[in-house]
């Protein structure tokens, strides 16, 4: 067989590979609960509050739009012309150096193309009381996120076009390898190498809270190491929690602002749903896809680059050179905005299901629906968002969705 058949043959078992994982893995029938308790959630919703909620989010739309269609734009001029293929040009002779500077060079283009965008949207968070940051702030939580980008972004680069420059005819079986694995790592090293550049962590104090979240995890048989608390208010008013790391690592995260705006019955709730996450073994799940399908979009991209009507108009002559930075990224844009949808519609479901893991721990769905209603209201969310948008768009199920969603599991529909 040559090179191009096995990636023909590695591509359909990355597929199905990714399809049964899905199908093994996601809650795919779990609905959303009656429209008609939904409803009844909303009335009881104080008006006034829901309207602020939609005007804010009304605010925001625009802003979110524009931000995707200025993206998109700007990286199908830089892949579908020459201009990528000139910018990495700019940075030298030698693919090395074209490969990280030039690379870094046409995603810091991107950027900072949707950099104002992001400006007007800091305006409405800091009206709507959202943000607390101050623009210093937020600048400088700016340049850390583009450091860390960019010290990521190298060594993604000088990886790939290592081995794109000293195998052409194999580097899709080890850049698919290779992708894969970094997946894997990501998802376990962010959190513990990159939130303490945003965050501060320091562990719950001991007393009832702490105690009561400890002997929640135990109950669930999920074990934590410890609770920390993050200094989420030098940032926001959002409050949030989470559970993250693996096994000896595994701990919850309660954001400070959690502990100010909820009452501990309602911190024990939201820590039950993260609880769900781990017990599912949700993050594992999402980083497997997320490895499998990354493999599989590695491969993709090599049999693409035999399309020389695609290599002409970003001007290039290989899919795999450094000068078509700018056509890669293209690529992953377009396959990016059909991709998320998916991703979406995989996490409300998996979000359903640590919903229902909550409901069933806590034994308590008066305080998931009162936290679900303090949730939407202090992180402003539009309760019940157009049906497209949410469909395209929502990670989570929405507010009157998970208030519903514990109305019915009252009434002992599951
Ligand atoms: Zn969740």
């Amino acid at each position: 067989m040559t090179p191009r058949q096995w990636a023909v043959v590695a591509l359909a078992v990355l597929l199905v590979a990714l399809a049964a994982l899905a199908y093994a893995r996601v809650p795919w029938r779990r609905a959303p609960a009656p429209r008609a308790d939904q409803l009844d959630a909303l009335g009881r919703l104080d008006a006034e509050r829901v309207a602020r909620g939609r005007r804010f989010h009304a605010e925001l739309r625009p802003a979110r739009y524009l931000a995707m269609a200025v993206g998109l734009i700007a990286a199908l001029v830089l892949g579908l012309t020459p201009a990528g293929a000139r910018l990495v040009e700019l940075t030298g002779d030698h693919w090395l150096t074209r490969a990280v500077l030039g690379g870094l060079l046409v995603i810091l283009v991107t950027e900072l193309v949707t950099l104002p965008i992001a400006i007007w949207r800091h305006t409405v968070v800091v009206r709507y009381g959202i943000s607390t940051q101050s623009w210093g702030a937020w600048a400088a939580d700016l340049l850390k996120s583009y450091a860390v980008g960019a010290v990521l972004g190298a060594l993604v680069l000088a990886g790939f076009f290592t081995i794109t420059h000293f195998a052409p005819d194999w580097w899709w079986a080890f850049g698919a390898a290779g992708v894969a694995v970094l997946v894997v790592l990501l998802s376990f090293v962010l959190p513990v190498l990159v939130e303490p550049i945003f965050n501060r962590f320091t562990p719950m104090p001991e007393g009832a809270l702490r105690a009561d979240l400890l002997a929640l995890a135990e109950r669930d048989g999920v074990p934590v190491r410890d609770v920390l608390v993050a200094d989420a208010s030098r940032r926001t008013r959002a409050v949030n929690a989470y559970v993250s790391g693996l096994g000896p690592t595994r701990r919850i995260v309660v954001f400070d602002t959690m502990l100010t705006e909820a009452t501990p019955d309602e911190v024990v709730s939201v820590t039950a749903h993260e609880l769900g996450h781990a017990k599912d073994d949700d993050v594992l799940t999402g980083t497997l896809m997320g490895a499998l399908g990354a493999a599989a979009a590695v491969v993709a991209l090599h049999l693409l680059g035999s399309w020389t009507a695609l290599l002409d108009l970003a001007g290039v002559d290989s899919i795999a050179e450094p000068r078509a930075i700018g056509l890669l990224l293209a690529i992953s844009s377009i396959a990016g905005l059909v991709a998320g949808p998916a991703q979406a519609f995989v996490s409300r479901r998996v979000e359903a299901r640590a919903d229902t893991h909550a409901l069933d721990l806590t034994g308590d769905p008066e305080t998931f629906e009162a936290m679900q209603r303090r949730l939407g209201t202090i992180n402003l969310a539009d309760p019940d968002p157009p049906h497209w948008e949410h469909a395209l768009f929502a990670s989570h199920p929405s507010t009157v969705q998970r208030m519903a969603a514990a109305r019915a599991y009252a009434r002992g529909v599951r």
